[in-house]
């Protein structure tokens, strides 16, 4: 057996029944449990003078759990550490966990020590675990059994697990849909995509009061102009969105995903002819993606547009020789931002 020495104290030897000092080694201890060879570390104190290996209580347990962990991971469970984990992520004690999922009060306990989940809880814990709207749906079933405080522990939790977790999956496919213009740079003015720009620009004209009235219609064109007169200025767009040329003028590809970014917030308002989305304030001022001339350019943006109503917008940007040399539903060429109405 190869063997690492941890530690050597003076203490009663329970091989020999003397005092002396003993070895502390940990090793790679082979077994089959349930029918499985598995290896695992484990620990035990070594008698010098009876040359034998041995464990107190506190090892025997430590590596019982070691060796069920390998066992486990063989068997592509998850192991106790995992569970723990995916009870932490939630910050979620082991009893409440239980009665949230609807099992006996020591289930997790039990499965974070010495007994083998079954397959079918092991499913559910790993599905807890990624789906935390899921978590959400069994939190509100279970509200009258957990007491507030825990309740709203857990909620805050969950809610920001789901956030990221939406956020994620959505800015992947808004660069799925841009993938297909990657290798076109007049398209997105000279840089690539940067979805946390996007949301400091968004923010910092749904913050800046001199905005009024800020409709997704009006957004859309201050976003283009913003990029555009960059472009005009420094030979590069701040953002890299791509815009297409729609009836109401530029509109960012993926534009529907683009407003349901984390960190953007609107209000869905029902307007005469349809909804209509009203860009709030945001909770933070800070605009971490943004350089001190990026936000120059805003302020030139906000200054000549800011108090504009949306059809004011609309007819300047027919106007634009960018808009008037694209075709219908075409992407907008950063190319014509030379011949922007604004400087
Ligand atoms: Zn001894």
């Amino acid at each position: 057996m190869s063997r690492k020495l941890l530690n050597r104290k003076k203490m009663f030897c329970l091989s020999c029944m003397e005092e002396h000092e003993v070895e502390t080694v940990s090793c790679i201890d082979k077994n089959i449990f349930k029918g499985i060879l598995v290896e695992y570390p484990a620990e035990y104190y070594y008698c010098s003078k009876a040359k034998e290996y041995y464990g107190d209580e506190n090892q025997m347990r430590s590596n019982d759990i070691s060796m069920k962990d390998a066992y486990r991971r063989k068997q592509g469970l998850l192991t106790t550490e995992d569970i723990s984990s995916i009870r932490g992520k939630y910050n979620m004690s082991q009893s409440d966990l239980c009665l949230l999922l609807g099992w006996g009060k020591k289930t997790i306990t039990r499965y974070e020590g010495h007994q083998i989940q079954d397959a079918a809880h092991d499913t559910i814990l790993r599905k807890l675990s990624e789906d935390p709207e899921w978590f959400l749906v069994l939190l509100e079933l279970a509200k009258d059994s957990i007491p507030a405080v825990s309740y709203a522990k857990y909620r805050e939790a969950a809610a920001r697990l789901f956030e990221q977790e939406r956020d994620r999956y959505l800015r992947k496919a808004i660069f799925a849909q841009y993938a297909r213009f990657h290798d076109k740079l007049e398209y997105n003015g000279n840089v690539r995509l940067s979805l946390d720009k996007v949301v400091d620009v968004i923010r910092y004209f749904s913050n800046a009061p001199q905005v009024v009235k800020l409709y997704k219609v009006k957004l859309m064109k201050l976003l283009w102009y913003s990029d555009a007169l960059s472009f005009k200025r420094r030979g590069y767009a701040i953002t890299g969105l791509i815009y297409q040329a729609l009836p109401m003028g530029a509109v960012p590809i993926a534009h529907d995903s683009i407003i349901d970014l984390y960190g953007v917030e609107y209000d869905e308002i029902e307007l005469g002819d349809g909804t209509g989305y009203f860009f709030k304030k945001s909770k933070s001022a800070e605009y971490q993606y943004l350089s001190q001339e990026d936000r120059e350019i805003l302020d030139e943006i906000i200054r000549i547009f800011g108090s504009c109503t949306k059809d004011a917008i609309i007819d300047i940007m027919h106007k634009e020789q960018a808009y008037l040399e694209t075709a219908p539903r075409a992407v907008i060429s950063f190319t014509y931002a030379k011949g922007l109405s604004i400087q």
